[in-house]
């Protein structure tokens, strides 16, 4: 039986108080109040230099950074835009909100794009691919990008769950024309709520600031060194879907612990599928080679299970303190395409589909102990073990 409630967040670092209470105290708490150096502006910096880039820009969640940067990618209306099928609902929705019509791709089952089907659906009327790094995995990039490239389409990166995460040691979220970000408190980096997007691109970044709701000359106070804002000013729409100060006095102390986290998800995700893998019952796919990873969750497939079956592992386990769910049994789960009913009917996606309904989340704190993980590891392995020999007896 594990004690410890895995939904529950880690604390925000002290220094946050030092900075909320400067803000209290100013009353600054729109971004646009001084004349510089805001907490959101600070904060946009020190993220543009953590992942090397020259651009970021932060707002309300991942979900408006994705929409702020397909709308400054001027697709036609009604566009096509490729994403996995797996990923949460919030995704496809951006797509929408945008104005353009989600084209949904296969994944595998393990958790990664499935290219034949990749190349498949990337027909000529495909205007844009936005790939979302599901649960912090990463699809072959290599393959991805040479296609985009090939074919001349922008590559967007829904880098919502993959802070701290590289491919051939290069930052996911740098690899497409444009990364986004999540802060919400499920995320790497808990700011509650927040988002944030970086490029390189001066017109991508211009575009993106100005309809995040940069009214009249507040583009300025983005101390960016980017000359094509006065090209868009009035031009675009504002959207408004700006960050406060207070989400970014929260978030910008525990940039510094992005490694830590990092580094000990990392761990403790291994040491738990090493363990898990000794089951006939359970497999947990491998990480890509050129990937390296920064879990807050493990994903694990369950092996010849029958749907009852698996809905009595998830029983078990819940009984025992670690509550796994399987995406796909898992009622109106947000992360099963089929629930996005806001699409219309749902496609064909039969490997996507399968895997659904066998692959188990675990949520995994990086503060976990030595202790703790070997009593999850014990309490999904006895489920397993349970389930399969009460239908043995
Ligand atoms: C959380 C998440 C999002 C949405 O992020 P919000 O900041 O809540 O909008 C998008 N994509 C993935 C993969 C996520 O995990």
């Amino acid at each position: 039986m594990l004690k410890r409630n895995l939904h529950k967040a880690e604390p925000i670092p002290a220094e946050a108080r030092e900075y909320i209470d400067a803000l209290l105290e100013s009353g600054d708490l729109f971004r646009y109040h001084a004349s510089q150096d805001a907490p959101v502006t600070l904060l946009e910096q020190e993220f543009a230099d953590l992942m090397g880039v020259k651009y970021a820009l932060a707002v309300a969640s991942c979900s408006a950074a994705l929409f702020l940067t397909l709308r400054a990618l001027e697709l036609s209306d009604k566009a096509k835009v490729l994403i996995p099928a797996f990923t949460f609902a919030a995704v496809p929705s951006a797509v929408v909100h945008a104005g353009c019509t989600p084209v949904l791709v296969e994944v595998n089952d393990n958790y990664r794009i499935d290219i034949e089907d990749f190349t498949e659906k990337f027909t000529d009327d495909i205007e844009a691919v936005l790939i979302s790094h599901m649960r912090g995995h990463t699809s072959d990039m290599d393959a991805i990008k040479a296609l985009c490239n090939e074919k001349d389409i922008p590559l967007i990166e829904d880098a919502a769950h993959s802070l701290g995460t590289t491919w051939h040691d290069e930052k996911i979220g740098t690899i497409g024309k444009a990364g986004c970000f999540s802060f919400q408190s499920y995320k790497l980096v808990n700011g509650g709520e927040g988002g944030i997007m970086i490029t390189d691109d001066a017109d991508m970044i211009a575009r993106c600031v100005i309809m995040s709701g940069a009214y009249e000359n507040n583009w300025q106070k983005h101390g960016l060194d980017c000359n094509a804002f006065s090209k868009y000013q009035n031009e675009l729409p504002l959207y408004n879907t700006r960050m406060s100060n207070l989400a970014a006095a929260v978030i910008r102390p525990q940039l510094s612990q992005v490694k830590r986290r990092a580094d000990d998800g990392l761990r403790n995700h291994d040491t738990l599928a090493d363990q898990l893998n000794k089951s006939p019952f359970i497999a947990v796919p491998d990480a890509l080679e050129p990937e390296k990873r920064a879990p807050d969750s493990l994903q694990f497939n369950l092996v010849d299970f029958t749907d009852s079956e698996a809905r009595a592992f998830m029983a078990e386990t819940h009984l025992r303190g670690v509550p796994v769910s399987i995406f796909g049994l898992h009622e109106g789960n947000a992360r099963a395409f089929w629930n996005w009913k806001f699409l219309g009917d749902a496609p064909e996606l039969p490997k996507t589909r399968k895997m659904l309904s066998r692959a188990c989340d675990v949520r995994l704190p990086a503060t976990l102990s030595q202790d703790e993980l070997a009593t999850i590891a014990d309490v999904i392995l006895t489920s397993a073990d349970q389930v399969k020999s009460s239908k043995a007896a």
